[in-house]
């Protein structure tokens, strides 16, 4: 899809961490705002002022900035149509209502929450759609009176036209018709002077001059009230696109019962956003071709709206363990150190400064192939650091009570004090000699210098464990390991 310059905007409401879905819906209008050189904007919409907080908007950010999707406009930075903060602009949409309300599109409205919540039970036992009938809508200024007189405070409403469809032209689904009569007069400004999510979120995005609206289709529900509002203000709406549900893989909707649900977390647990990003792009978008690994850049040139899918996403963990491993297979051995660096300090497995910065990167490198995010790899390297261990089971430990075990660590031991550096290359020198001198099959010398050396049978290679771990952590491994035997 190419459509001139794009201004679109990420829109959370900072109720708490960035979750998936809005990570999501970040990530598409971010690349639609760089593949047509246009802007993307981060508004904050705090107008829920109890569940709102600053701490959840840090959060937000941080996850953005820590994903690299940032912001040409929004928050922080600032830009032409500020400010970007909901609860900062609520003399512009005071400015709107009085239009509204001189022009008969917006009533006041003084039912009480009592009243309400009986028009709603009514209309259920009735199987009618719960709705406001419009109970306020043609009070006379003599009621309006009375009702301030007895201290009741109005809401204001927008009235709602009898017998219109309200036509939403969706970039995702194409042409969704709404019937306006099932919507029911919807309050726009609640009886605080606090504006509601589908007010202020039209007179933004039109003020905010944002060409398309992309985000879930859990908010196809809202657009047609929002259409009414730019109606009702004689605005042109913006596009709008929802891009489909993100399931677990139950089918149902994401929930925390699904594993983590916040950027946060897979953060904590060492994903790269490099991973996270691509497996994003993924729900709800697919590639014609085959391929599934994406760079930011490479999806910034092929990603479009006319490949998103009006079909569920399914969040599949497996699926995002397997792209982000691909792009760990990628990283630098110094980049791969960076992202371990955390969960090694974590892990306990050392203390910071215990270990050279070389050494720690070698020994890092050996997880790549074998580990999908941060969080795996001590595990992985345990082995590099722990010189007293367990044997991963009896047939391990079957493996030294050999008769022929003792004697090839015994060789082995004395090959370790004689040899030079130790390389690849010189290990693999070294074993072949022990194989040849002890004159046993070589299955008989390597099994156990492997279990001497590391507890497993299927360890790392020797010729990078015994280069890495070097001659007198071997020795050392080697005492305990006949200690043990003895014991
Ligand atoms: N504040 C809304 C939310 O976080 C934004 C929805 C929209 O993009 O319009 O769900």
């Amino acid at each position: 899809m190419h459509d001139g310059q794009m201004r679109v905007r990420f829109a959370p409401s900072p109720t708490g961490p960035l979750h998936i879905g809005g990570a999501r819906s970040a990530l598409f209008n971010w690349l639609l705002a760089k593949a047509s050189g246009g802007k993307f904007v981060l508004r904050v919409e705090d107008t829920d002022l109890e569940r709102s907080s600053r701490e959840s908007e840090e959060d937000i950010k941080n996850a953005l900035r820590w994903l690299g999707l940032g912001w040409d406009e929004g928050i922080d930075v600032g830009g032409p149509h500020g400010p970007y903060r909901q609860t900062e602009r609520l003399g512009i949409y005071r400015e709107y209502t009085q239009k509204l309300l001189d022009s008969g599109k917006a009533y006041h409205c003084y039912c009480t929450d009592e009243e309400l919540e009986e028009e709603r039970r009514s209309l259920s036992e009735k199987h009618q759609m719960p709705r406001y009938m419009g109970k306020c809508r043609d009070l006379s200024e003599a009621d309006e009176e009375k009702y301030r007189e007895q201290g009741r405070k109005p809401a204001i409403r927008f009235r709602v036209p009898a017998d219109q469809e309200v036509v939403v032209n969706d970039l995702v689904r194409g042409q969704v018709v709404f019937d306006s009569n099932g919507i029911g007069d919807f309050v726009i400004v609640k009886s605080d002077g606090v504006p509601t999510y589908n007010y202020a979120v039209a007179i933004d995005d039109a003020l905010m001059k944002i060409t398309h609206v992309v985000r879930g289709e859990e908010h196809l529900s809202n657009t047609p009230r929002q259409v009414l509002v730019y109606e009702g203000l004689g605005i042109q709406p913006p596009k709008f696109g929802h891009v489909s549900l993100i399931l677990g893989k139950d089918r149902s909707k994401m929930s925390k019962r699904h594993g983590a649900t916040s950027v946060e977390q897979y953060k904590k647990q060492g994903y790269l956003p490099s991973g996270l990003l691509n497996f994003l792009a993924l729900l709800g978008w697919s590639h014609s071709g085959e391929q599934e690994i994406f760079t930011l850049d490479e999806l910034v040139k092929i990603f479009s709206l006319d490949h998103a899918a009006k079909n569920p996403a399914v969040f599949d963990v497996d699926k995002l363990n397997w792209i982000n491993a691909q792009h760990v297979r990628k990283l630098s051995d110094e980049a791969l150190f960076e992202m371990a660096l955390p969960h090694l300090l974590g892990s306990g497995l050392m203390l910071e400064g215990a270990h050279e910065r070389s050494w720690l990167v070698k020994v890092v490198a050996t997880a790549r192939d074998h580990i999908s995010y941060g969080a795996e790899i001590p595990k992985h390297v345990e082995i590099y650091f722990k010189d007293e261990f367990s044997f991963e089971n009896e047939e391990t430990e079957a493996v030294l009570r050999e008769e022929s075990a003792a004697g090839v660590l015994d060789l082995f031991e004395e090959k370790i004090k004689k040899a030079g550096e130790l390389t690849a290359e010189s290990v693999q020198a070294l074993l072949k000699g022990l194989v040849k001198e002890s004159g046993l099959p070589g299955k008989k010398v390597y099994m156990p210098v492997r279990v001497a050396l590391s507890g497993q049978i299927h360890g790392p290679e020797m010729t990078l464990l015994i280069p890495l771990l070097g001659g007198q952590k071997i020795l050392k491994r080697l005492e305990y390991v006949r200690g043990k035997l003895k014991g």
